[in-house]
């Protein structure tokens, strides 16, 4: 074993990359004139975002790695993943932003500064051979797992979700995925029962109320055993519930939230059309005021793409057009829940009495198989009255309680990215602990060590900027937005880079459907394209709080 990477070099790293990075921001802010210009120039935008990120998320895996040994729970396994993610991260801070100097008007000089000789040659050794494949051989010897330190509580509902994912829904999860099923009743019903829905519901609307922590060490485990079967069964409920606790009605809360907590209903989120993908103020769909059989309501009319659930779903959040004139943008947009039957199958159709009429059909995918994403066509739909998220003050809102609700499904992503990669690694080292070539097994070989140190690094990293956003989240939901924002940024990458790793290291069995690696790269895929497609999160959420003055 090495002597590992003291905290205090840590530290010295960080203060490097925090030094390059604000010098990088402030320019950017100038040259985007605080935000307002980013279109200008959004490659410079897009790369200050993301090393704003790895900064925010460097930030981070330190202040778990103090708590944590201040609090005697740091073993050396975790002390050596939080110490090499923090230089892994400096680097990749330094690498992104030194082919910027000059555009940035800040020279080479910044680089030299930030980061004068004895500093790059603490991060030569830091990012070396020996400390990652030192913690490469440490995460085969455990299996691919080196637990985060949590307290007592948080402890216990990692274990109880964990029994849970192993036991009910890996043995199912290849099944479902390879035969693109429906996910489970049984899921559903467990899930709900053991308050799986309502973690960060309040107990006053039925809600179990422990916080978005325990939401994501939920998610994380869940996802662990199967991200499209499980660990995204909670993220439509969320959106949902955080909609309604921002703008609806005290009668909606009382009636939709404890519903949802339960796992009575399920949701699906109607937003993005054929047409109208991140754009999402421009959203077409039309609701419009009607009177049918004497009830007061709304019909809406138009078609929504990816609806994922849509056909399970016993409600839609569908964020419709209620006011004609389009330049009113974002402001004519308001938020409905839309009552559905549920179906199970790959297409459906419902008509109302009233002549209104739903279909949908799910759009085949290579992953992210279970739940279904459906392409819906409304016609005449009707929806009563007391829909309308935030009542009579809601319209015009829904654009606002949509971006609030995607905020949560953006800390969720953070843990269900957090989970598969995770997932992966655990395949990937019982792969390569058992497969022999050359007369050797794959995990002896000094190329694959440091590759895996370099997985357990990167996910170390995201769990830390994930853990944070959910505490953050806890204390003020719209000031932690672009953190979750972050989190999700983050670690969906990850998730694809440890999946498409992990895969190599399987060689060509790594594409065969049997094993389970080959679907979590398909699935990792589709994280960095939902709950914001990673360069709108970048130039638009990250890059407009980054450089806002
Ligand atoms: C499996 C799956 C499940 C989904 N589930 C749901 C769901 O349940 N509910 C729902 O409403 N939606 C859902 N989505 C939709 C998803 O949120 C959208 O795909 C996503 O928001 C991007 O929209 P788009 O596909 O129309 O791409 P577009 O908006 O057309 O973007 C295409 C590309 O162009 C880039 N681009 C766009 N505008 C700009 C710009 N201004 N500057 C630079 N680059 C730009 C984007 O970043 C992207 O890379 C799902 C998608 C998938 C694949």
């Amino acid at each position: 074993m090495s002597d590992g990477l003291r905290i205090e070099e840590a530290r010295q790293l960080q203060a490097a990359a925090a030094d390059l990075f604000e010098r990088a921001r402030k320019s950017a802010v100038e040259i985007t004139e605080g935000g307002r210009r980013i279109d200008d120039h959004q490659v410079l935008t897009e790369r200050v975002a993301y090393a704003a990120t790895e900064a925010r998320a460097l930030d981070e895996t330190l202040v778990h790695l103090e708590r944590a040994q201040a609090e005697g729970r740091a073993s050396s396994d975790f002390e050596l993943a939080c110490t090499l993610a923090a230089a892994e991260l400096a680097k990749r801070i330094h690498d992104r932003l030194a082919p910027l100097v000059d555009e940035l008007g800040i020279g080479e000089a910044a680089l030299e500064e930030a980061f004068p000789a004895p500093v790059r040659s603490l991060l030569r050794r830091a990012t070396g051979e020996a400390l990652v494949r030192d913690l490469g051989r440490r995460a085969i010897e455990a299996g691919g797992r080196i637990d985060w330190p949590l307290d007592e509580m948080h402890e216990q509902v990692r274990d109880q979700v964990r029994e849970f994912g192993v036991n009910e829904v890996l043995p199912h999860a290849e099944r479902i995925h390879r035969n693109d099923e429906i996910v489970p009743e049984a899921f559903i019903s467990s899930m709900g029962k053991l308050g799986f829905f309502g973690l960060s519901v309040p107990e006053a609307y039925g809600g179990v109320e422990m916080g978005n922590l325990a939401m994501i060490l939920t998610t994380e485990e869940l996802s662990r055993a199967s991200l499209a079967a499980a660990g995204s069964l909670i993220t439509r409920p969320e959106i949902l519930a955080k909609a309604l606790l921002g703008g609806g009605t005290e009668e909606q809360k009382a009636a939709w939230l404890p519903r949802i907590a339960s796992g009575e209903i399920m949701v699906g989120v109607a937003v993005t059309e054929p047409d109208i993908g991140s754009d999402v103020a421009s959203v077409k769909c039309r609701a419009e005021r009607a009177d049918v059989d004497g009830q007061k309501g709304w019909v809406i009319n138009g078609p929504k793409s990816w609806c994922t659930f849509a056909g399970r779903a016993d409600v839609l959040a569908l964020l419709a057009r209620t006011d004609p004139d389009a330049s009113k943008g974002a402001k004519g947009l308001s938020l409905f829940i839309v009552p559905k039957e549920s179906f199970d199958g790959h297409e459906f159709e419902t008509t109302q009495p009233g002549g209104g009429r739903l279909s949908g059909k799910a759009d085949a995918t290579p992953g992210y198989r279970g739940m279904h994403s459906f392409t819906l066509q409304l016609d005449n739909y009707f929806v009563p009255e007391e829909n309308l998220v935030g009542g009579a003050a809601g319209e015009g809102r829904g654009f606002y309680l949509q971006m609030a609700g995607f905020a949560a499904g953006r800390l969720q992503t953070g843990g269900r990215a957090s989970g598969l990669a995770q997932a992966a690694l655990e395949e990937t080292v019982t792969y390569i602990r058992d497969r022999e070539q050359f007369g050797q097994v794959l995990s002896a070989f000094q190329l694959t060590q440091f590759t895996l140190g370099k997985m357990m690094a990167l996910l170390t990293a995201a769990r830390a900027i994930t853990y944070s956003a959910a505490v953050a989240f806890d204390e003020d939901e719209r000031s932690a937005a672009p953190l979750a924002a972050q989190a999700k940024l983050l670690a969906c990458d990850v998730a694809v880079e440890v999946s498409q790793s992990g895969q190599l290291m399987h060689g060509g069995w790594g594409y065969a459907e049997e094993y389970p690696i080959s679907r979590y790269v398909v699935d990792a895929q589709v994280l960095p394209i939902f709950e914001g497609v990673k360069p709108i999160l970048e130039l638009k959420v990250i890059g407009r709080s980054v450089l806002a003055r």
